[in-house]
């Protein structure tokens, strides 16, 4: 294709930026058009006037992810990991420690003293690790799947060690604690983490956006420029500012409800490429400021809850595990719980306080309430059914990548980017 406009590509979040360093790579001019002040996306980091920085929802990067692999400088980004495994509070209030369960799972999980999961338990996660080593990424995903929950009660595991292990550690991935998210979904995740760390960026999650960015040429990204419609099949572009831009072609990179409205206000677009759904993962993220250290002694673990009726779901203290996140001499505290509470953030911030109190002691009562991110849209529901990856050419001039037409991680959103960017190459 010759054209001596650019390819515009709508949306910065991970899928628009990675398909635009494809095509950079490739000697295509791009244009990425951006609504919000920030490039990201989902993937977003916000700096408090007294020195925190605060991720927009509690997020890592696996540092196996074929398709981040092939697109970050790693060194470049200072990433800090989490220990691999994770604290969790039994239903009964007691913690327990899990170390390395995915990567050394018969020396986590087979301590005698270890109360999660039977002896057969304990057996099939080194079974399911033995099958998942030698297989590729792209083979687990394109798999038939059923829900996680069906895959897990099939494969053999108790409801005890579904309830104290599967649903805290795989919930708090697929921010959905029943477990419904596909199968096929959930073997990538696990082998991922069997062979990968957990990690942060030191300066926060926004600094993988920004690090594809920056190595765009300048000028080729516009922020706080939201795009109103789009015409002639993919070769003009029109501004909420009443600007109109012509293109070589338009990527759409917009998350799904954006996609959906775009489509819907661009007459002669197939309004069928809009996603099929626009169910969503809702997630909450609180912040806590603590004076001096977090009560977590330097662990760097994650700790989950594992009882069924909290709204706690998972806490991590993000300054052990990149001191730059918070200032000198104070801790932070991250409390993620999933779905619908119905709680103003007021009555949401004082219940988490009880909870907290009774799992850390009376200590939390006097954390400093730093920020609350509800996120509406935090991740396409990804079912069993759903084909793992929809299709991006919707004509000669238009295509759509991102999360949604795929699967619900960073992977598949610099995935689709990518494929995008190969098929206007090719
Ligand atoms: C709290 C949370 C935790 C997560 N945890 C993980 C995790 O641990 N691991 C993992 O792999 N994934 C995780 N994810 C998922 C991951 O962040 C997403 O899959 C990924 O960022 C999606 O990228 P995207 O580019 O497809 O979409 P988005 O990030 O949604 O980007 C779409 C972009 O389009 C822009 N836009 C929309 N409409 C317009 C318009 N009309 N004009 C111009 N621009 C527009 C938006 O502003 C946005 O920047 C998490 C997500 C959240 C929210």
């Amino acid at each position: 294709m010759s054209d001596i406009n650019p390819v515009i590509i709508i949306g910065a979040g991970m899928a628009g930026l990675a398909c635009a360093t494809w095509l950079h790579r490739a000697g295509r001019p791009v244009l990425l058009l951006e609504a919000a002040d920030g490039v990201g996306g989902r993937v977003r980091t916000d700096l408090t006037p007294d020195g925190f920085r605060l991720d927009r929802g509690f997020q890592i990067l696996l540092t196996n992810y074929p398709e981040a692999r092939r697109m970050f400088d790693y060194g470049a980004l200072n990433l800090k990991s989490f220990r691999s495994g994770a604290l969790i509070q039994l239903p009964g209030g007691e913690e327990t420690t899990l170390e390395n369960p995915l990567h050394a799972p018969l020396m986590a999980f087979a301590a005698l003293a270890s109360p999660i999961g039977t002896a057969k338990d304990k057996l099939l996660i080194g079974k399911l690790v033995a099958q998942l080593a030698g297989r590729l990424p792209a083979q687990l995903l394109a798999q038939p799947a059923v829900s996680t929950l069906e895959f897990l009660r099939r494969f053999g595991w108790s409801e005890q060690i579904i309830n104290t292990f599967f649903k805290p550690f795989f919930g708090g991935v697929y921010l959905d604690r029943e477990l419904n998210t596909a199968s096929n979904f959930f073997e990538f995740v696990f082998q991922q983490f069997m062979q990968g760390a957990a990690v942060v960026p030191a300066l926060g999650i926004q600094q993988l956006p920004e690090q594809l960015a920056s190595r765009l040429p300048v000028g080729s990204i516009r922020l706080n420029t939201p795009v109103q419609a789009i015409s002639e099949g993919g070769r003009l572009v029109h501004l909420a500012n009443g600007e109109t831009l012509a293109t070589a072609a338009v990527v759409l990179a917009t998350d799904g409800p954006a996609t959906a409205r775009l489509l819907s206000a661009s007459p002669g677009l197939p309004v069928a490429a809009a996603p099929a759904t626009l169910a969503a993962r809702v997630t909450t993220c609180t912040y806590f400021a603590t004076a001096g250290p977090a009560p977590s002694h330097g662990r760097r673990l994650l700790h989950l809850n594992a009882q069924p009726r909290a709204l706690v779901h998972n806490v991590a203290f993000p300054a052990e595990v990149s001191a730059a996140v918070a200032p000198a001499g104070q801790g932070l505290v991250s409390v993620s719980t999933h779905g619908e509470h119905g709680l103003s953030e007021e009555a949401l911030t004082a219940h988490l306080r009880t909870e907290l109190a009774a799992w850390f002691g009376p200590v939390a009562n006097m954390w400093r309430h730093l920020r609350t991110y509800r996120i509406e849209h935090a991740l396409p529901v990804y079912t069993a059914g759903q084909p793992v990856q929809q299709e991006l050419r919707l004509g000669d001039t238009l295509f759509r990548c991102g999360d949604w037409t795929s699967y619900p991680s960073l992977n598949a959103a610099l995935g689709t980017g990518r494929q995008v960017a190969e098929m206007l190459v090719g």
